[in-house]
């Protein structure tokens, strides 16, 4: 399967990155983790607008999920005509949050999507395997973890330290993980992880490479992340990019 990274910016969109938002392919069905704030732009720059095959949101933080709203022009008025409804795996709430941000509360959105509401537990997306569970932040929100031909990438969604984020990313080949505090300065608990921590969570999961994602640049440092990261990973470690594609 390959990763390429859309948006990546942690909680609000950065000064050359828009919010998570990740394309995994294989046997050329392709699945959209996360659609934040902004990533339908790098969506038509790195793949297509109509690129995607099914998606899945993690949770419903707007730099996770606005994007799904935004998307709903797009399918719904295209000039060749609607696009049929595609499948969105998230929370219960999903389909309530997208179309009230959209302004269409009372419609519904059953004409672009066919909405799959998220529990802990395994099953098929197109090719790939998929587990999921619940990790620790602040609203319902699930670790994905996705198998296809024996290869295996984890992706932490936003979670502060928790068991079942190791347990997501046990042996995978790739551990698409957010590092969004610096590490040594007062960071409020139970929300998110720093450098360090998701060094750990790599190290204990025994996984094979270890990429950072979801750094919010206005208040971080990708220097410091990454050194504190390297201090508790001793594998290959890389800091994710908008483009950046990765065969897994
Ligand atoms: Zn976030
Ligand atoms: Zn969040």
């Amino acid at each position: 399967m390959r990763l390429t990274v859309l948006g990546c910016a942690g909680s609000f969109p950065g000064p050359e990155a828009a919010c998570s938002a990740y394309l995994v392919d294989a046997d050329g069905f392709r699945l959209l983790l996360d659609f934040g704030t902004g990533s339908m732009s790098p969506l038509q720059r790195f793949a297509g607008l109509y690129s995607i095959d099914a998606i899945l949101l993690t949770h419903l933080h707007p730099d996770h999920m606005l994007d799904a709203s935004q998307y709903v022009v797009a399918r719904r008025y295209a000039p060749g005509g609607q696009f049929p409804p595609l499948p969105v795996y998230g929370p219960a709430d999903a389909p309530d949050r997208i179309a009230a941000a959209h302004g269409m509360a009372n419609e519904g959105l059953d004409d672009v999507y066919s909405f799959y509401a998220l529990q802990p537990g395994t099953f098929p997306i197109g090719p790939f395997q998929v587990t999921v569970d619940r990790v620790l932040h602040p609203v319902e929100t699930y670790g994905v973890r996705l198998e296809h031909n024996g290869r295996v990438l984890t992706y932490s969604a936003d979670t502060a330290p928790c068991e079942a984020l190791i347990r997501l990313a046990q042996g995978a080949d790739v551990f698409l993980c957010e590092a969004s505090y610096l590490d040594g300065v007062d960071n409020p608990p139970d929300i998110h992880l720093t450098g360090r921590e998701a060094g750990e969570h790599a190290t204990k999961a025994g996984v094979g490479k270890l990429l950072l994602t979801h750094l919010v640049t206005a208040w971080g440092s990708e220097a410091e992340t990454l050194e504190a990261a390297t201090a508790s990973f001793a594998g290959p470690i890389e800091i994710v990019r908008p483009g950046a594609r990765y065969d897994i």
